[in-house]
């Protein structure tokens, strides 16, 4: 711009189903000189991104924006000190918009800042962390001495991970959400513990359930408040299912990716546990001691009932047979099964996954839980980030019916 009006460039984010535009006014005289200046907001309704096909570099080569695209003109409105916001309520949940913001001096020389693109996604669905908390404090009040929230350790930008624990200690089932923070957790695994809490209190007397439900936290947020395309890894840009202390001198090269390499999104990182994140998880596990765990991923946000598996459960048979007891269950909260071969489990190849590491030190079944193929044939929208509440509510009853199941086999081991 030919004349610096904002201290760094301005952002487009999603709250509450709206778009807000703001920016820091570059200097303290610009507070005054704001109200005078004529800015001008434009908008574009963006209909061909495809989520998972389509990524940032999609709106870099935009065509810059027509007159006729102009939704905002005059002083942006001074919110607080510095920070000045425009709020955008006109727009649709499930769209992506781009949005370019220039002032009389700027567009003099023909230039306007942009695009800043998001998209709007059902708060209903996609939970910001605040909501996260909320609702697990409400579990918490709502059921005393049924449910414990606990600090398991801390996001990269140092959010607390809390997660929740509920019946008997004894015997859990643990449950991590949002390790890939474009993928799925919190909004199944909290609604499905309030109905166990509130039904099934005989059977959480017997056995239990552990949930760290949000663990890529920083990452999810950014997603959650607009960042329009998925995204994988926390703010190191380490993929938090690399970083295990297990196999790490192993390469990995899936997705044509290269887990050694910084730029890749499959980046396992500087050393082993060098995340927050992982180190919240390892120490939910190793103080829980959980007698199976289920891992949540899945592009989109709900996942279904494939059960990646440690490579080592190819060859070890006994522990196969160990996670088939839980997972056989689990999977009848899905779809009917008669016999092990119709429950998903393929083993992963070795990396420094979660599953990986729990296998090594607990032998107790771990997997990831991915979308079954035919839910996939199905459901397949939702890997496109087109989920709808109907869709979510499904999923959710799927997964609540898959615990009951799996506790009811876990209460009655010895
Ligand atoms: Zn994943």
């Amino acid at each position: 711009m030919g004349r610096k009006s904002f201290e760094d460039p301005p952002q487009a984010v999603v709250k509450d189903g709206v778009v807000e535009i703001s920016g820091v006014l570059s200097s303290p005289h610009e507070v005054e000189e704001n109200k005078t200046l004529k800015r001008r907001i434009y908008r574009r309704t963006i209909t061909d991104f495809v989520f998972d096909e389509d990524y940032g570099e999609f709106f870099s080569g935009i065509a810059p924006p027509d007159p006729s695209e102009l939704i905002f003109e005059g002083p942006l409105p001074q919110r607080h000190l510095r920070w000045a916001a425009y709020t955008d309520r006109d727009v649709e949940i499930g769209s992506y918009y781009v949005y370019w913001i220039g002032d009389e001096d700027s567009e003099k020389n023909g230039e306007v800042y942009g695009p800043m693109a998001v998209k709007v996604r059902d708060p209903e669905i996609y939970w910001t962390y605040k909501k996260t908390v909320e609702r697990m404090e409400a579990i918490k009040a709502a059921y005393p001495g049924m449910a414990e929230m606990r600090q398991f350790g801390q996001s990269t930008r140092k959010r607390p991970l809390y997660g929740i624990v509920a019946g008997n200690p004894s015997k859990l089932l643990a449950f991590t959400g949002y390790v890939h923070a474009g993928e799925s957790g919190t909004e199944i695994l909290l609604p499905a513990l309030e109905r166990l809490l509130a039904v099934n209190r005989d059977l959480l007397s017997r056995a239990g359930i552990a949930m760290l439900p949000c663990v890529n936290a920083d990452s999810r947020e950014k997603f959650v408040t607009g960042h329009p395309s998925y995204i994988r890894v926390n703010p190191n840009h380490v993929d938090l299912n690399r970083n295990y202390p297990v196999f790490w001198d192993l390469p990995g090269y899936g997705y044509g990716l290269d887990t050694n390499a910084e730029w890749s999104v499959t980046y396992r990182g500087p050393y082993p546990a060098s995340e927050d994140e992982t180190q919240a998880v390892m120490n939910f596990i190793k103080t829980l001691k959980p007698r199976g765990v289920f891992s949540f991923h899945a592009m989109g946000s709900i996942c279904a009932d494939a059960f990646c598996v440690p490579s080592a459960a190819a060859t070890d048979r006994a522990y196969c047979q160990k996670c088939l007891e839980l997972y056989m269950p689990y999977s009848k909260g899905f779809r009917e099964i008669n016999s092990e071969a119709d429950v998903r489990l393929p083993p992963n190849k070795p990396a420094q996954y979660l599953t990986e590491w729990i296998y090594q030190e607990f032998k107790i079944p771990a997997a990831d839980l991915e979308f079954n193929g035919k839910d996939y044939e199905k459901y397949g929208y939702t890997k496109r980030d087109r989920t709808d509440r109907k869709t979510l509510d499904l999923f959710r009853e799927r997964h609540y019916q898959g615990m009951v199941n799996a506790l009811e086999v876990l209460a009655q081991q010895p």
